[in-house]
């Protein structure tokens, strides 16, 4: 089958099968062959891998991937797209489709079935409606892919590259960098898709740890004072923290506690790195173990 790649070859498949693009699915297509070698470049896709793609549309990543991939296992949640993969996709043997929704698979059992040992790499166009939820899926629940290679919109490609200091650091940028390293492959025009976005997007890599970048002895903590701190960004972290029940004692002692681990009293939680988290969770976490209630 001829690549798919160009917006002619798009639109006669479209027509071919009466397709209506569903808004709520965040259906836009890639078109440009330039943008879909890029993301295969940033995945760095070998024969020996199996990739995850999720919401493969009417193929077009898909077709890159098998041609770079040992097997792609593709998970698409709009059933009037499966004819249209079966026929898009005949000439490759080497290509799983099944029609699911990926937010309701346990993807690290079916990876772990699927996969048979060979490196899981993930790559995918994703559905703008839910990428935070697909990435933090993917992250929280160690599925076990090395690499997580996604179009995502610009805007969010930005958040989870950010450090202290920017004005897009915040919650996802420290979840995301906890459990990989980020890297922006390519920024991506609208016009590359069809239809066409009200966004800029951009193709992002993130690196998977098989161990985080910084040690902490209670996760949840952690998190839970890193949503705190940024659900009321312009607040001081003590009072961001303290009115937010993730710390078992009164502000003033964590007040101190700040003071101690050598922040400004008010310090607010967009100055810290991950590692000043990690480390200000620890101080916490013991002066909880101690039987402050
Ligand atoms: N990969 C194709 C491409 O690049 O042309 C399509 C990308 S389009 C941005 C997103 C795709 O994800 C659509 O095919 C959509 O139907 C699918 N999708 C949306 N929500 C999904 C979900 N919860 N689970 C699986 N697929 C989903």
């Amino acid at each position: 089958m001829e690549k798919l790649a160009n917006p002619q070859k798009t639109i006669e498949v479209l027509k071919k099968y009466q397709f209506r693009f569903q808004k709520k699915f965040g259906q836009n297509f890639l078109i440009d062959g330039h943008v879909l070698d890029k993301i295969i470049g940033a995945a760095e896709i070998t024969k020996e891998d199996f990739v995850l793609e999720i919401g493969p549309g009417i193929g077009t990543l898909t077709q890159y991937l098998a041609e770079a991939a040992g097997h792609v296992l593709a998970v698409e949640i709009d059933r009037s797209l499966i004819p249209i993969l079966e026929d898009t996709l005949s000439g490759y043997e080497n290509v799983t489709v099944i029609n699911e929704d990926v937010m309701k698979l346990d993807l690290a059992k079916l990876l772990a079935e699927k996969a048979q040992g060979r490196p899981v790499k993930v790559a995918a166009n994703l559905p703008y409606y839910i990428t935070t939820p697909i990435i933090m899926n993917l992250l929280e629940n160690h599925v076990p892919a090395e690499s997580i290679t996604v179009m995502v919109q610009k805007e969010v490609a930005l958040r989870m590259q950010a450090g202290p200091g920017s004005k897009d650091y915040g919650a996802l940028s420290l979840a995301v960098q906890y459990y990989s390293e980020p890297y922006l492959a390519a920024n991506v025009p609208p016009n590359c898709f069809m239809p066409r976005p009200n966004v800029g997007s951009a193709v992002i890599r993130l690196k998977v740890y098989s161990k985080p970048p910084v040690a902490v002895k209670d996760e949840k903590l952690l998190f839970s004072m890193i949503r705190a701190a940024f659900g009321q960004r312009r607040k001081t972290l003590v009072n961001s923290l303290g009115n937010s029940g993730a710390v078992p004692f009164p502000k003033e002692r964590l007040g101190q506690i700040i003071q101690e681990a050598g922040f400004p009293a008010a310090v607010r939680g967009e100055a810290l790195t991950l590692e000043q988290f990690a480390g200000l969770a620890d101080r916490i976490f013991e002066e909880a173990a101690k039987g402050h209630s």
